[in-house]
């Protein structure tokens, strides 16, 4: 009886410990080395000609860009996540990276959505909440508050401000700007019923006032434009740097692209 007892507790502090190691995200050195690289696509079309490939990319091509960041051991994570880290200390899966989209475009709810449902990958849409739901006027069409909605609802998409009108904040009276931050916010919030934290500079253009004014506004994390490095646990949460990826990068010019931006 006693032996069967004994045998008892030792299976079960083997599956505790098992449970352990399995549940135990992996730490890639100390929180000092960690590089979180922040990816940047716009619209996703069939239609694809490749002098527009800052904006454009097949549904194919950006698929098979998905497959490659998770066969190469990359983790997808989202902003809040990244906060966590910079301000708890929180440890991030090995091989962090943010996958975002600018603009809003109708697209990244057709062709992303249902590619990031499939492959289980999180993703952040910084939207232009001033042209949410229109097709008219617009270099391409843009997803409805219904449809943002619905990808929010997925736990896959992070909905976040794109400034409420697309302008340059960087050339912009402070009136202005702080519409853009205010508008844009108050819009999200209150059609998504959540709280709109990260913004994403448009044409990335910013000031050190423009940085406290997004700041004042409420915003607990603001991010750039261009191929300009990856963001550490010291990272200045006002200027966040994001990495542009072309329709024309192979799968192997994006695992490139991020490695050399990691060095940044
Ligand atoms: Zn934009």
């Amino acid at each position: 009886m006693k032996k069967l007892i004994k045998t008892k507790i030792f299976t079960s502090i083997l599956v505790i410990i098992s449970i352990i190691i399995v549940f135990t995200p992996t730490k890639v050195g100390t929180t000092a080395d960690v590089r979180v690289p922040i990816i940047l696509y716009h619209n996703i079309t069939e239609d694809y000609n490749a002098s527009e490939a800052l904006v454009n990319i097949t549904p194919a091509e950006f698929e098979t860009h998905i497959i490659t960041l998770i066969e190469s051991g990359y983790n997808p994570i989202d902003f809040d996540e990244y906060y966590d880290f910079v301000t708890n200390g929180k440890v991030l899966p090995n091989k962090p990276v943010i996958i975002t989209f600018d603009d809003g475009y109708l697209s990244n709810y057709t062709y992303a959505f249902p590619i990031l449902k499939k492959h289980n990958v999180k993703a952040t849409i910084f939207a232009v909440t001033d042209t949410i739901g229109r097709s008219e006027g617009v270099n391409f069409a843009h997803f409805t508050w219904e449809q943002a909605r619905e990808m929010e609802a997925s736990g896959i998409i992070d909905i976040e401000s794109h400034s409420d009108s697309h302008a340059n904040l960087g050339e912009m009276s402070i009136n202005d700007v702080q519409r853009e931050f205010r508008r844009s916010k108050y819009l999200i919030e209150k059609n998504l019923n959540k709280d709109c934290n990260v913004f994403a500079f448009p044409y990335g253009g910013y000031s050190s006032e423009v940085q406290e004014l997004g700041i004042k506004a409420g915003y607990k994390v603001l991010s750039l434009v261009g191929d300009v490095g990856a963001n550490s646990a010291g990272a200045d949460l006002t200027a966040l740097r994001r990495i542009t990826i072309r329709g024309t990068d192979s799968p192997e010019d994006l695992i490139n692209t991020i490695e050399i931006n990691l060095d940044k």
